[in-house]
């Protein structure tokens, strides 16, 4: 099979790989029907790289496809359509036994440490297959896995129907907490994005309004008066501007990882509005929520899958997400 591989420091090679085998009892073998690209898998490819990954190992962790195959302990039928959470769980170690699965010690991350899904199939344990509904479209479906991280983050912001939000950082993972804070019912919702082709995508997807970084000191009073009651960084690094841009008593969720980012910060200001500053990493048991949420139809994403592209053409995918001329790409093999 051909597949998009992570070869060495800022190289992705296209390879023919022989079909992956059933290495144990619970595995299964999924036909892949499609696959986001991410904003880790421009990370990992990034010189010098901006997130770990083992050399050699196929891409993709975002992924939905068809049991083709499965292990006599798997307790899935062939054929059954399925979304991953591509960081399987032990459920044995501390962590996992404490309810919280997402520190578990013992995570082989797909399209990282171990194979993903930017292939024709790929292997996972049963347990992190999530079965899913064939009338969600295949680039929705692949939406699951980022959608059940970010519903993680908007589960800790605990939001209510009314409520502002801000979010720092315009591209999928900012258009998926807007697509979630809309479905609650907060308003109004503000994206901070400084690419154009970005902004008109948060636009579509129903921010009350779009601000460069530049225009934040002049536009935010606007919209927001005494601050926003959520304050989302999907970048990073956007910490100190967050504070901010606070409300009184309002909750900051740190989103998004920048692992060189040492932002100063204002310390007082976190007392005095009684902020509460929230980490949120990855998916935690939030996978069924995201599932029914793409399947219900009530969440409006479509305006942010920008290109469905073969998987031969992965390395201009790659390239187009680069450039920031894409909110997300997705691709089928
Ligand atoms: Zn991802
Ligand atoms: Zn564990």
């Amino acid at each position: 099979m051909l597949a998009a591989v992570f070869e060495a420091e800022g190289r992705l090679s296209m390879e023919e790989r022989p079909l992956p085998v059933l290495a144990s009892a619970d595995d299964i073998l999924i036909a892949v029907e499609a696959c986001g690209i991410c904003g880790t898998d421009l990370q990992i490819l990034a010189t010098p790289p901006g997130h770990p990954a083992t050399p050699g190992t196929v891409l993709g962790h975002e992924l939905v496809g068809r049991v083709a195959e499965a292990g006599p302990a798997a307790g899935i039928a062939i054929g059954t359509r399925v979304v991953i959470d591509a960081d399987p769980k032990c459920g044995v170690c501390g962590p996992c036994r404490t309810g919280r699965p997402a520190s578990c010690l013992n995570v082989r991350a797909l399209g990282i440490f171990r194979d993903g899904a930017l292939a024709s199939h790929v292997l996972a344990p049963a347990g992190a297959a999530y079965p899913i509904s064939d009338a969600v479209p295949a680039p929705v479906a692949a939406l699951v896995e980022p959608l059940a991280c970010v519903v993680n983050g908007t589960r800790r912001a605990a939001p209510r129907a009314g409520e502002s939000v801000l979010i720092y950082g315009g591209g999928a993972i900012g258009c998926l907490f807007l697509a979630v804070f809309r479905a609650t019912g907060c308003s109004p919702i503000v994206v901070v994005e400084p690419l154009a082709a970005r902004a008109d995508v948060a636009r579509a997807m129903g921010a009350d309004a779009v601000v460069a970084p530049e225009e934040v000191v002049d536009t935010l009073p606007r919209w927001l008066p005494g601050g926003a009651d959520i304050v989302v960084d999907a970048v990073g690094s956007q910490l100190a501007s967050a504070i901010e841009a606070a409300a009184m008593g309002a909750r900051i969720v740190l989103f998004g990882m920048n692992s060189n980012a040492r932002p100063p910060i204002h310390q007082v200001e976190i007392t005095e509005k009684s902020l509460a500053i929230l980490g949120s990493y990855i998916s935690n048991f939030t996978f069924p929520e995201a599932i029914r949420l793409l399947e219900s139809g009530r969440l409006l994403v479509d305006p942010m899958i920008s290109a469905v592209m073969p998987l031969a053409e992965s390395r201009d995918a790659f390239e187009l997400l680069r450039s920031g001329g894409a909110t997300k790409v997705v691709i089928t093999p």
